[in-house]
């Protein structure tokens, strides 16, 4: 993938150092100057007024938060709701941060958002959910940020689609910004589940394998919108080995014009934060390295096994594709394939296996046997 070898991500000059060599983020701690247990982007949802800014990022940098996150320009879903203050408000951002020795961040969705951060003065930018789904507005981003150095953050897309979250980072490195960083906000559904954006684990976990130098940060205010699931979240992102959390607060969320439910007071971040159990990626214990090698290479060899026992079940169906055809029977069978699924749904049962994994096991398998004999049918 063009990605992985094209992109160069130093996100903050020595957070790339931290990365590469392995260290664990909070020690990015060092460079921010707080002692945080994980790299935290913080502030309202909405810059609504000076003071509303000012009294957040005031008691936000007394519990050490880096990062002031403020929208100046708001993506409603529907028209008639609170759009955000507009250039009005980025200068209010950017000075809070500053006066709190914060770094300030703010959502940015065209050419003209980014030229008027730059003028106020802003550090970081990010992209957002509605945003890295279109390429045209990713692209007119890139072009405005050319010849810029600064971090931009980019969230995933509203739909679960890795290459349009790929697409967009590639678009922003290709401009030549290399300190990026990706947001996993969640995927919007349509059926209503506990979250207000159903977060896919597998999605950010496969871009930081394709990616490996990418710090890629949770944003649980999105995942959850309303505050009680924010802290099961933000520590699932750190048991994940996520490298930071950007999360929504304000200093009397009650009164918040945008995203009211799903805003922290600052006090409750940091209870947040000191709750949080930041694990290690790896040990230095003896003990635990001989164990964890010992499970491994069990692992390994069931794998191959399981491996091995798929390639034989796979050669019967090429045999049972030639009888068919020899016989002139069709290939999918709807008896057989329901006694299939039901069969081996009871057995997992028995077996303490849960009814989505055998499902998805056996039709993944199913659909390689009739891929097989529909070659086998079509051969000369
Ligand atoms: C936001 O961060 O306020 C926001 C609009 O987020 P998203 O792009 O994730 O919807
Ligand atoms: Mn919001």
């Amino acid at each position: 993938m063009l990605v992985s070898k094209e992109i160069k991500f130093t996100f903050f000059d020595l957070y790339l150092t931290l990365m590469t060599t392995s260290i664990k983020p909070d020690h990015l701690n060092s460079w921010l100057d707080t002692d945080l247990k994980t790299f935290i982007i913080a502030g309202p949802c909405s810059v609504e007024t000076e003071e509303q800014i000012h009294t957040t990022a005031k008691a936000l940098s007394s519990y050490h938060i880096p990062v002031l996150r403020g929208g100046i320009w708001k993506p409603r879903t529907r028209p008639g709701s609170f759009t955000g203050l507009g250039t009005k408000g980025i200068q209010w951002l950017a000075d809070a941060a500053k006066a709190n020795n914060m770094k300030s961040a703010v959502e940015v969705a065209t050419a003209q958002h980014v030229e008027d951060c730059l003028k106020a003065g802003i550090d970081i930018l990010w992209i957002g959910a509605r945003s890295t789904v279109s390429p045209f507005v990713v692209q007119e981003i890139a072009d405005a940020l050319r010849g810029v150095d600064m971090p931009i953050l980019i969230k995933n897309p509203i739909n679960p689609d890795i290459e349009l979250w790929i697409g967009a980072i590639e678009r922003i490195n290709h401009a030549g910004i290399t300190k990026i960083a990706a947001i996993h906000r969640g995927f919007s559904q349509y059926e209503k589940n506990t979250y207000r954006n159903t977060p896919n684990w597998n999605i950010p976990l496969e871009l930081k394998r394709l990616v490996p130098n990418l710090p890629v940060i949770c944003d649980p205010s999105h995942i959850c919108g309303s505050i009680d699931l924010i802290p099961h979240i933000s520590q699932k992102a750190m048991d994940l080995n996520f490298d930071g959390l950007m999360i929504e607060s304000h200093y009397d969320p009650s009164i918040a014009l945008s995203d009211k439910d799903q805003q922290l007071k600052p006090a409750e971040l940091a209870r947040l934060i000191e709750h949080l159990i930041i694990r290690d990626i790896d040990s230095e214990n003896i003990e635990f390295k001989d164990q964890l090698l010992r499970l491994r290479t069990e692992i390994d060899k069931i794998d191959f096994e399981v491996l091995e026992l798929i390639a034989s079940r796979l050669k019967l169906i090429q045999e049972i594709g030639i009888y068919k055809k020899e016989n002139n029977i069709t290939i999918f069978q709807p008896e057989r394939w329901a006694q299939i699924v039901e069969s081996r749904k009871k057995y997992g049962k028995e077996i303490h296996l849960s009814e989505e994994m055998i499902l998805d096991l056996v039709k993944l398998i199913h659909r390689e046997s009739i891929s097989i004999q529909t070659k086998v049918m079509q051969d000369e």
